[in-house]
């Protein structure tokens, strides 16, 4: 294993993304989507760019592999320009294997951190063998993905903490005005940190950290995001709790409306660099979003469409 590191693995700090498809030509709206796949209390974030770059945020685990991979295949997807592993928990990287298995990925970015179970082996391996470009990436590594889209890895900060969730990327996406912070599991270490750099979290769209296990989504750093809109992936009827009541009670004291996957399913961001748009309900049948307690200004930013 180390071997495949030194051959694979290259540390970067800027890292230009060429279409795939070989297209500058924007799709019609020049919209952005970010899609949280419903695949229980796991991650699987993809990011659909306006001049047709797949960017995946984890793979969900091996459970929900088949339910992931038929959604990219649904969307005709055949290749990801960049697949980054936030953490090597299998509720992240469980499907890589699989995604690596089916698709071309270009480029892989994962941090400098090593898990010695199954999944971790079977993507290095499958890395290998697919001959993926392997990136140790870290805090202040960027991604530059199109002229009005940047993604930014700002976390973590510090080097391997005492609960692994403290070593997850966390990543922060631009669109025009609209941003998103994707927190994977990081727990309020890693959220002190951050506050203690006093990094830029500033987002419209929050992924809460941990499947909104009470540990992440602290007050002081929720402020500091402000977010408008926060999306939890969690599972139904999940055993450990989550999404702890704690974490719902914090979000509800900043009047943020609240996405979940276990009770709408997969939910779709759509930015169009200045507005956020959410459905959900599945690619045919989306539905009307009815959120409660709106923030103040909300309606002005956030159009509700049934697409
Ligand atoms: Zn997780």
């Amino acid at each position: 294993m180390k071997h495949l590191l030194v051959v694979l693995i290259f540390s970067c700090f800027v890292i230009p993304l060429s279409s795939v498809k070989a297209s500058n030509e924007s799709n019609q709206s020049g919209e952005l989507y970010v899609h949280f796949i419903n695949v229980g209390q796991a991650d699987c974030i993809l990011i659909q760019t306006p001049q047709h770059k797949n960017i995946l945020i984890d793979s969900g685990s091996a459970k929900t592999q088949k339910r992931a991979l038929a959604y990219f295949h649904a969307l005709n997807i055949e290749s990801f320009d960049a697949v980054i592993a936030t953490h090597p928990h299998h509720d992240h990287i469980g499907a890589m294997a699989a995604i690596m298995g089916n698709f071309y990925v270009k480029a892989f970015y994962m941090p400098d951190v090593y898990h010695y179970t199954r999944a971790f082996k079977a993507l290095y391996d499958s890395a290998k063998r697919r001959g993926v470009m392997v990136f140790k990436a870290k805090a202040g590594s960027k991604i530059d993905v199109e002229p009005d889209v940047k993604m930014a890895i700002i976390a973590p900060l510090q080097e391997h903490h005492a609960h692994l969730n403290d070593d997850s990327f966390v990543l922060r996406l631009l669109h025009n005005k609209n941003s998103f912070l994707f927190m994977s599991d990081a727990g309020k270490q890693s959220e002190a940190e951050l506050l203690e750099n006093k990094s830029d979290v500033k987002a419209d769209v929050i992924k809460i950290g941990h499947h909104g296990g009470a540990s992440s989504t602290t007050l002081p750093f929720l402020k500091k995001v402000n977010p408008e809109a926060a999306v939890i992936t969690s599972g139904h009827r999940s055993i450990v709790g989550y999404p702890s009541q704690s974490v719902i009670k914090r979000l509800r004291y900043l009047r943020v409306p609240i996405y979940r996957t276990d009770v709408h399913g997969t939910i779709v961001a759509d930015s169009d660099g200045s507005r956020i748009t959410f459905s959900f309900g599945g690619l045919k049948a989306r539905k009307r979003m009815p959120i409660k307690n709106p923030k103040k200004g909300l309606m002005k930013k956030f159009e509700r469409v049934t697409l």
